[in-house]
């Protein structure tokens, strides 16, 4: 590993791919990179392991990772597809050492809701329990490494990007604001959601994104959060600008 490595467990969007009684030539695809799991990453950097959303199959992208190992879990927002695996989080704390988690205000309180149970005075013994750290749009540390959240707009619901030296990482977009578009020029990586071909309410579409792309200038930018809408990896991957290239599950970069 070089300076950052991000791990892609998932690059699905919420329905994953294949999508449950579809039989489009994505769904039936024998090509492994048409097979998507919910959207996650893990980001490594100065020995820290850092997992950006913990979807419903956090368990089999956990157990299929190249390495394990996690100290803290960033969330985007609460939407189901982000954070429906956080029980799992359990094999990695214990009411004394309890697992390191960030969010907004906006999304602590709704998962103190959907999972009352991990936040009760007197939990039941073995559920997961978390160190929580509300965040904004101010830069943050895990160890050594500085986070920058970056908000993004999924429809009418703000959400969180986050930037880690000069890699960011946004999911679920719809819009975003100049001022977020100016944290965002010539990164070395930008991974950034693109749902498919055809415009989406509260998604990028592919042209969308590449637009996008174009005004930030990354060396490089990769393409997450895909439903079987965007074709297949092969055909669509080959039809992209030399510096833009689809995600699939296992991926790994270094930068
Ligand atoms: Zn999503
Ligand atoms: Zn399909």
């Amino acid at each position: 590993m070089k300076g950052l490595e991000i791990e892609f467990l998932g690059t699905g969007t919420s329905t994953g791919v294949p999508q449950i009684k579809c039989s489009c030539q994505v769904c039936c695809s024998d090509d492994a990179r048409d097979k998507r799991l919910r959207s996650s990453v893990i980001v490594r950097h100065k020995g820290k392991n850092l997992l950006i959303d913990c979807g419903p199959d956090f368990r089999t992208q956990i157990l299929n990772a190249s390495n394990n190992n996690l100290d803290a879990l960033l969330i985007s927002h609460i939407h189901y597809d982000h954070v429906g695996g956080i029980d799992d989080l359990r094999a990695y704390c214990s009411p004394e050492k309890p697992f390191p988690l960030y969010a907004r205000q906006d999304v602590v309180n709704a998962l103190k809701a959907h999972m009352p149970y991990c936040f009760s005075d007197s939990p039941y013994p073995g559920v997961p329990s978390f160190d929580i750290t509300v965040i904004d749009n101010k830069a943050f540390l895990v160890g050594e490494v500085e986070i920058l959240p970056l908000e993004v707009m999924h429809a009418n619901l703000p959400i969180l990007g986050f930037k880690i030296a000069n890699m960011a990482y946004i999911t679920d977009a719809s819009y975003i604001s100049s001022k977020t578009m100016q944290q965002l020029h010539n990164l070395d990586l930008l991974v950034i959601n693109a749902l498919r071909t055809e415009p989406h309410h509260s998604h990028f579409s592919l042209e969308e994104t590449l637009t996008i792309i174009r005004k930030l200038t990354p060396q490089r930018a990769i393409l997450t959060h895909m439903s079987h809408g965007i074709g297949l990896h092969e055909k669509v991957n080959k039809k992209l600008p030399q510096n833009v290239e689809l995600a699939h599950d296992g991926l790994i970069v270094s930068i």
